[in-house]
């Protein structure tokens, strides 16, 4: 029996120590100093096979300051993405239904003590009112994200939110796979999260490093690092199949992050035989009442953002990786051609946001890129990408195991892009402005002249169906 199935007591479901090992981090980082070209080369050759990399590579493509390697590493992370993802971008909206919270986690707005900021709880008339809005602009996924207190009701707010975004109907859509971010659970929790259907739940650790954590997380139970870090081991437990990790890039170096954040990657892939659905790179943004946002403790520039999202492609590459509307235009465009396989789109940070139509003091940070899901869309667009609006796997039970096999290149033309195409498709008859529709039009175009036969064939009628007036068809 595997220790999934034993199911060791809920507290101490993984010790720490067993999932990151602080010392080994830094042994490997020194061990990486001083290489020369011969090996950062050896390193990309390797990972150009798709079966990922080892800490000790990963931290020689850490250590790259040549901008000829740089560029080098950059090109083999666009080669494995070009391979494994295609030229599909997946698109989805956060929605936050609450900022009440008991942490004080120095870098947030909704933190505890902070004034700054006016607390709201959605009811449930109102978030069917956001997801309606979401529903409207074309979205068919989102991710529900909360602080960490709830209404008097307690746990049960965020189990009967998920019901009412799944509830909701306008016109012909409806939201198809509701992820979610908020504070861990319990094994017992998390089953009532898969009971209500949920798709991937995300949690980011936000800093791996135990001292950082301590120092920037100082007050109530967001400071216990080791109920956080044993989240996902509960969730999959629970039966949750698709879990998403994170690290909030600018708390701590980033090396000894993406270290760590392998670590974790390895930890799940060892004990439950798959690793993360996805992981996410949040950046520190500016936010209300925060001193820590405004000057991040280890600022992370553009270019090192960059290279971070090519060596996580390279090192997990069968691995989502998610880019928010934390960061602006120019660098979502050039992240997704080095990794970035899913993006949020017209979103808003703040409880209420889409009804509201901006952001106000109830936002929980800065949001970067402020068009409309149609412009992003079209955006993505016209740089040769397929934006997709695809729920199928989740509803077909592709999720974990089964997913990753999926993930592997041949298998991904038979459904991933196709279901691109298709769910493409029907947003640009169903929403899209006549430009986008234009652009989107092309892009269609060219994709299906780019599969093989006989899915080309196959491709072309599921899309005449949806021009028939057919909906939410999949493969
Ligand atoms: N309260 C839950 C938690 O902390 O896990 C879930 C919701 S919290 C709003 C979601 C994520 O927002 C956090 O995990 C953190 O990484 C991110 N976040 C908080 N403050 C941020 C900031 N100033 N800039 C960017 N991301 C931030
Ligand atoms: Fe609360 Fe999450 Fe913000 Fe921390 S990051 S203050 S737990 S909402």
């Amino acid at each position: 029996m595997s220790d999934a199935q034993a199911g060791p007591p809920e507290r101490s479901a993984s010790p720490d120590a067993d999932i990151v090992n602080e010392a080994e981090i830094w042994r490997v980082l020194e061990g990486a100093r001083g290489h020369d070209a011969a090996r950062v080369r050896e390193v990309l050759a390797r990972a150009r096979e798709l079966r990922g990399l080892e800490a000790p590579d990963v931290a020689v493509l850490a250590g790259v300051s040549d901008p000829e390697l740089i560029h080098e590493m950059f090109v083999a992370a666009r080669e494995v993405k070009e391979r494994i993802y295609g030229r599909r971008l997946v698109l989805f909206a956060p929605l936050y239904i609450s900022n009440l919270c008991s942490n004080e986690c120095l870098y947030c707005a909704f933190r505890a003590r902070n004034v700054a900021v006016r607390r709201r709880a959605l009811n449930q008339d109102e978030i069917a009112r956001e997801t309606r809005l979401l529903v409207e602009q074309g979205h068919k996924r989102i991710l529900l994200v909360a602080g960490e207190a709830y209404p008097s009701e307690g746990f049960a707010y965020v189990r009967k939110a998920i019901d009412t975004v799944y509830s909701v109907r306008s016109g012909r859509g409806e939201i198809r796979r509701v992820n979610v971010n908020v504070a861990p659970l319990t094994v017992e929790e998390f089953r009532e999260l898969k009971a209500a259907g949920i798709g991937t739940f995300q949690l980011f650790q936000e800093t791996y490093h135990h001292g950082t954590y301590a120092r920037v997380h100082v007050g109530g139970k967001k400071r216990d690092y080791d109920w956080r870090l044993g989240a996902m081991d509960r969730a999959i437990q629970a039966g949750i199949d698709d879990v998403g990790i994170g690290v909030l890039f600018g708390l701590f170096d980033w090396r000894f992050e993406l270290l760590a954040l392998l670590q974790h990657v390895r930890h799940l892939e060892r004990r439950f035989g798959v690793g993360p659905h996805t992981v996410s790179v949040p950046r520190l943004e500016p936010a209300v009442g925060s001193d820590m946002a405004a000057h991040p403790p280890q600022p992370v520039s553009d270019v090192e953002f960059r290279r971070i999202v090519a060596i996580l492609r390279l090192a997990v590459p069968y691995t989502g990786i998610i880019l928010s509307t934390r960061e602006n235009p120019n660098l979502r465009r050039e992240t997704f051609a080095l990794g970035v396989s899913q993006i949020s789109g017209g979103s808003r940070t703040n409880p209420g946001g889409y009804a509201q139509g901006e952001e106000d003091e109830e936002a929980q940070f800065s949001v970067g890129d402020h068009r409309s899901l149609d412009d992003v869309v079209r955006d993505v667009a016209a740089l040769g990408y397929i934006p997709s609006f695809c729920t199928a796997c989740y509803r077909l039970g592709r999720t974990g195991q089964e997913f990753m096999e999926l993930a592997k290149p041949g298998e991904i033309k038979r459904h991933c892009d196709p279901n691109a195409i298709v769910t493409f498709q029907e947003y640009l008859l169903d929403y899209a402005s006549p430009a986008t529709r234009e652009v989107g039009r092309r892009t269609i175009e060219q994709a299906l002249n780019e599969l093989p036969e006989p899915l080309r064939s196959a491709t072309r009628r599921m899309v005449e169906r949806v021009e028939q007036g057919e909906r939410d068809v999949f493969c």
